[in-house]
C-alpha cells in the first residue's frame, strides 16, 4: 500500500506556551513527524511564544531536545532535524502585558495561513485573544487552537466561549479533544457509515448495551493538587467519554462535514437523561506498599474528589430507548486501555439447543493500546464431534491489515494540527457542544456536593470499586475485562 500524504499549504503556527510541557511532548514532536512524512511544507514557520527570554537559537535547542526525546530514532536524522529547525523561531511575549507583541506582529507573514495554539492556562486565553486582535494579527481567516480543560463547569465554559467570541468567530476556534484525533475513532465513523452491514443493527432493537472504558494505570502523582480540583467526571467524562458516546450514538450526519457531524453529536448530548444517583459509582484509589493512595498524592486527606467513576446512562431517543450505555474511567486500574464495546443481543432463538445459548456478537473498538477493532462471532468449532460452537474474533487490527503503514499512523495531535491548517473543524468540539456537556455534568457533581457524597476506596491494580461491577451485575450483564 502506498502512503498518501497530502502536503498542507504554507502556514505560520504560533505556539503560545511554546516552552511548556505539552509543546515539548506533543506539539513540537508531532509537527516534526509531519515534516518527516512530507506533509508539512518547507516554507512553514513554527513560532514559539512564551515568557522565557531567549533567542531563536535557544529555542531551537529546546525543540531539538524535544524531538530527540519524543520522536522514534527511525523517524529522525540530522539533516531533517536541521531543516525542521530552520523553520522554527521564538518570541518572548507576555500574555498579560505588552512585551513582545509588536515583534510577533512583525514576524507573522501576511500571506500565509495563521494558526495560534493556546497551549497555556485558560486564564490567559482572553489576554492573548485580545492582543492578537489589537495588533491586527488575528486576520478573519486565522485559527486558534485551545486545549482542555474547556471550563470547570457550565458557567466558566460559557465565560470562556464569550471571551473567545469577542475576538474570533466560531469557525476560527478549534477546541481540541485528542480522543477525536485517534485513528480508530475516525474509523468508527467509516465502519458505521461506509458499510451497509452495521447501521441497520445499530439501535435498541439489536444492541443490548454499550460499554465505554478508559482505564489508566497511573495515579495522580505530580499533578495531584491540580487534579483534586477536577476529578474523573470533569477531567475525563465531560469531554473524552462523552465524545466517544456521541460518536457511537449519533444519527448518520448528511455529510462528513463539521457542522453536520457536530449537530448530530449535540443532539445526543441533549438526549441524555440526568443520571440517577443509584446509577453512578465513584471511587478513590488506596495506597499500596510504598505507592501513595489518592488522598496522599492529592495532599488532601479530606478530599472527596473521585479518581474513578462508573455510570449507567440513557440516551432518550427512538434509536436508543432501552439500551443502556455504561461508562467508566479511572486511575490506578489493572491496565491502560481505552475501549468501546457494542454488545449485540443474543439471537432470538437457538436452533442448536443448549450449546447455541451463546452471548451475542460484540464489536470492540480499541483506541489504545493497539488501535483496532474486533468483532466477536460465533462459529462451529472445526472437526468432528457434532455441532460445537465457539466464539472467535474477526480481527480488524490495523497493524495486521495495513502492515507497515499502521506503524506510520500519525498520532492524534499531529492529525488534529494538520486539520487546523486545512481548516477542517470536523474533529473539534463546537462551543455549544461543550456547554451542553457541562449542562449535563454539572447537576451530577452538584448532587454529590449537596449530599456530601464520598467516593468508595478501591485497591490499585483492579477494576475499581466492587459497586461499579454491581452496576452491570444487577442488570444481568458484566463489564469486559480491563486488559492491556
Ligand atoms: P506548562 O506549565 O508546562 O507551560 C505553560 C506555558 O505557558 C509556558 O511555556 C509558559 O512560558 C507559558 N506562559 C505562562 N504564563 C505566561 C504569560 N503570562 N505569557 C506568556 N506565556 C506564558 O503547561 P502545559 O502542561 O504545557 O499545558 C498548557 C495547556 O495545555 C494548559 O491549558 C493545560 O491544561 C493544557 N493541557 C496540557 C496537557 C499536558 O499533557 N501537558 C494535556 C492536556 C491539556
Amino acid at each position: 500500500m502506498v502512503s498518501r500524504v497530502i502536503p498542507v499549504d504554507p502556514f505560520d503556527l504560533v505556539i503560545f506556551g511554546g516552552t511548556g510541557d505539552l509543546a515539548r511532548r506533543k506539539i513540537l514532536p508531532g509537527l516534526y513527524r509531519r515534516f518527516w512524512d512530507g506533509q508539512m511544507p518547507r516554507d512553514a514557520h513554527v513560532i514559539g511564544a512564551a515568557r522565557t527570554a531567549q533567542d531563536d537559537a535557544g529555542y531551537r535547542q529546546f525543540v531539538r531536545e524535544a524531538i530527540e526525546t519524543f520522536v522514534a530514532p527511525d523517524k529522525r536524522d540530522a539533516e531533517t532535524i536541521e531543516a525542521f529547525l530552520a523553520m522554527v523561531r521564538y518570541v518572548a511575549v507576555d500574555a498579560t502585558g505588552t512585551e513582545g507583541w509588536d515583534t510577533l506582529a512583525a514576524m507573522v507573514r501576511p500571506d500565509t495561513i495563521h494558526a495560534f495554539y493556546f497551549s497555556v492556562s485558560p486564564s490567559l486565553f482572553g489576554g492573548i485573544a485580545e492582543r492578537l486582535h489589537g495588533h491586527g494579527i488575528a486576520t478573519p481567516d486565522a485559527r486558534i487552537v485551545v486545549e482542555k480543560p474547556f471550563g470547570h463547569d457550565l458557567a466558566s465554559a460559557r465565560e470562556l466561549n464569550a471571551t473567545l467570541a469577542h475576538s474570533f468567530d466560531e469557525h476560527q476556534i478549534y477546541r481540541i479533544d485528542h480522543y477525536l484525533g485517534k485513528e480508530t475513532v475516525q474509523n468508527l465513523m467509516a465502519v458505521r457509515f461506509a458499510n451497509v452491514l452495521f447501521e441497520p443493527l445499530w439501535n435498541a432493537q439489536y444492541v443490548d448495551h454499550v460499554q465505554i472504558t478508559v482505564a489508566e494505570t497511573v495515579g495522580v502523582e505530580g499533578r495531584g493538587a491540580y487534579y483534586d480540583k477536577s476529578g474523573a467526571m470533569r477531567d475525563m467524562v465531560q469531554n473524552h467519554l462523552m465524545q466517544l458516546l456521541c460518536l457511537i450514538a449519533m444519527e448518520p450526519p448528511s455529510r462528513f462535514e463539521p457542522d453536520a457531524v457536530r449537530d448530530e453529536k449535540l443532539k445526543v448530548i441533549r438526549a441524555l437523561d440526568p443520571v440517577a444517583p443509584g446509577d453512578i459509582v465513584r471511587g478513590q484509589y488506596r495506597g499500596r506498599d510504598d505507592e501513595p493512595g489518592y488522598l496522599e498524592a492529592a495532599e488532601n486527606p479530606d478530599s472527596t474528589t473521585e479518581s474513578f467513576v462508573a455510570m449507567k446512562v440513557h440516551v432518550s431517543n427512538w434509536r436508543w430507548a432501552g439500551t443502556p450505555f455504561y461508562m467508566r474511567t479511572g486511575k490506578r486500574l489493572r491496565a491502560r486501555v481505552s475501549e468501546i464495546a457494542v454488545v449485540f443481543k443474543d439471537p432470538p432463538h437457538s436452533i442448536f439447543g443448549e450449546d447455541g445459548k451463546r452471548r451475542g456478537n460484540v464489536l470492540a473498538i480499541r483506541l489504545q493500546p493497539d488501535e483496532g477493532m474486533t468483532m466477536r462471532v460465533t462459529i462451529k468449532e472445526p472437526g468432528p464431534g457434532g455441532m460445537r460452537l465457539v466464539e472467535v474474533p474477526l480481527d480488524m487490527s490495523f497493524a495486521e491489515a495495513l502492515g507497515e503503514h499502521a506503524a506510520d499512523m500519525p498520532d492524534a495531535y499531529e492529525r488534529l494540527i494538520m486539520d487546523v491548517i486545512r481548516g477542517n473543524q470536523t474533529l473539534f468540539m463546537r462551543g455549544d457542544e461543550v456547554e451542553a456537556a457541562w449542562a449535563w455534568t454539572d447537576p451530577v457533581i452538584a448532587g454529590w456536593e449537596s449530599r456530601g457524597d464520598r467516593p468508595l476506596p478501591y485497591d490499585p491494580g483492579g477494576a475499581g470499586p466492587e459497586d461499579a461491577l454491581m452496576l452491570l451485575h444487577r442488570d444481568g450483564r458484566r463489564w469486559r475485562e480491563i486488559e492491556g
